[in-house]
């Protein structure tokens, strides 16, 4: 069951060959047995979780179901759930109990899914390896001394261990797709506006983008019809007619599926900073999709080694702004002594935000001061556009275009804590895309070994042109028909 997709476990719940509390009942009792090992979940509440499992079997028995009805999905603890616990892994937040819903939990909810818990993550979604979190890191499920990547750290390791039949993330700079390859599932970051932000814990506002986190590119576009949609609490929701992402996946069978299908390569990813192995599982799904009947267009996309320099500087500017609701009055922490307003500002905000939020809240207030506006995030903007281009013009010669997702397989923990560059550089071939505001997603393609013999995952980026999901599902779900990498588990996950 655990390995079931979210169509199986759909069609399970809706002949009653289960009922969404056996379904919750189990997957929470795998959560009771391995979350205090891999620390994926910050905040459980199994009563809230139950009462939504029996009002879905209330609707399944009254024939008012869809696919997703009584099916238990983790939550990124950067989504507000009324009454839920809402942290976003900070002291901040600690005791934030939200009063309304995301957008992204109401349409769940109106899904008739089940919510199983909130994940843990990078504080404020800021990192690449989940060890920024105030509730402390969290284990790669292929292998506990390694990380599961970042900020989404906590869905992708409930997504690689069957904790949950599915996880929603959020991304940022790489957030969904870089540990979708470190922990082997498949993540897809949308394109910008096609998810609603309303209730989702602001970081980089012109950046952050929700999405799917799953098995497979099916089970990402079952979510994906959920989650997209406009929304006219967030002024930049794209109003755009309902798309159903799930309408070409049967088509991806036989001979040559993706026959034409033009996948640019940009020379840019295949270059200095990629692990030779990584190169090696990239290469040989590239020569699956040649099978597949597509072909091959050398790209370029020039500015890409811009893009951490001009996310460091666009993401903390915006950051900055956006974090400073947080002054201990209204909500949140609030130290315990204080001698003025000033002074209560201050030590709240000290005590509250960890290293790097602190970090990034420092750079962003730094290039946005009236000496240095123009020098630094006046010219971030403008190298965002020529990054953006780039894209454009690539589009001119293919339909999605492809890659590694992350430079390299898992890292032990604490390997680059120290060394925020080195941190920054996870991202290289995901941040463009962001700042671009189109679509990513990454599917598993392989695995290296690491020095102690375990199977590390590598994820294959597809970046689609704007609002091309549809067809990167496809893609996604064509690859999956005739490899099985999206179905592998940890082996000592297997049993339990
Ligand atoms: N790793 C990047 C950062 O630290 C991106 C994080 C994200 O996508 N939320 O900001």
């Amino acid at each position: 069951m655990i390995n079931s997709s979210l169509k199986q476990l759909g069609q399970q719940l809706a002949s009653k060959q289960v009922s969404s509390v056996e379904l919750t009942q189990a997957y929470l009792q795998r959560v009771t047995q391995l979350n205090p090992a891999i620390n994926a979940f910050i905040t459980l509440d199994e009563e809230k979780t139950l009462a939504q499992a029996k009002a879905a079997d209330a609707r399944i028995a009254a024939g008012d179901f869809g696919p997703l009805t009584g099916i238990p999905l983790a939550q990124k603890d950067i989504f507000c759930a009324k009454g839920w616990r809402t942290t976003c892994s900070s002291k901040m937040l600690e005791t934030f109990i939200a009063p309304y819903d995301a957008h992204v939990i109401s349409q769940f909810d109106a899904a008739g899914a089940v919510n199983l818990g909130k994940t843990n993550m990078d504080e404020f979604a800021m990192g690449s390896s989940n060890e920024t979190s105030y509730f402390g890191g969290v284990k790669n499920p292929w292998d506990f001394d390694r990380v599961p990547g970042g900020s989404s750290g906590g869905s992708a390791a409930a997504v690689a261990a069957r904790l949950c039949a599915a996880a929603t993330g959020t991304d940022t700079g790489g957030s969904i797709r870089q540990p979708a390859s470190l922990c082997g599932f498949t993540g897809l970051k949308p394109t910008y506006g096609l998810v609603s932000r309303y209730g989702m814990i602001a970081f980089a506002s012109s950046l952050d983008q929700a999405g799917p986190m799953a098995k497979s590119a099916e089970d990402c576009a079952l979510m994906l019809n959920v989650m997209a949609g406009f929304d006219e609490r967030d002024s930049t929701s794209v109003n755009r007619e309902k798309e159903d992402y799930t309408r070409g996946l049967a088509a991806m069978t036989g001979e040559q599926p993706l026959k034409g299908l033009r996948i640019g390569l940009p020379k840019e990813y295949f270059a200095e900073g990629l692990s030779a192995e990584v190169a090696k599982v990239i290469e040989t799904a590239i020569a699956e999709y040649k099978k597949l009947g597509a072909v091959i267009v050398d790209i370029s996309l020039p500015n890409n080694n811009l893009s951490i320099p001009v996310y460091y500087v666009l993401a903390p500017a915006e950051a900055s702004s956006n974090l400073s609701r947080y002054d201990g009055v209204r909500y949140g922490h609030r130290a315990a002594e204080y001698n003025d307003l000033q002074q209560m500002y201050m030590k709240s905000r000290a005590e509250g935000f960890g290293a790097e939020v602190k970090r990034r809240i420092l750079i962003g207030t730094y290039v946005l001061s009236a000496g240095y506006y123009d020098a630094y995030y006046l010219k971030a903007q403008q190298i965002r556009r020529l990054i953006a281009q780039d894209f454009v013009e690539a589009f001119k010669h293919c339909d999605v275009i492809m890659g590694p997702a992350a430079p390299s397989t898992a890292f032990k923990a604490g390997e680059k804590t120290s060394d925020p560059v080195a941190m920054y550089l996870e991202d290289l071939y995901t941040i463009a895309v962001n700042l671009a505001g189109l679509p990513g997603m990454s599917v598993p393609a392989g695995f290296t070994q690491s020095g102690d013999g375990k199977p590390l995952p590598v994820g294959l980026q597809i970046i689609g042109n704007y609002f091309d999901e549809a067809r990167m599902l496809d893609v996604g779900h064509a690859y999956q028909q005739v490899t099985d990498w999206h179905t592998q588990m940890p082996a000592a996950l297997e049993n339990i």
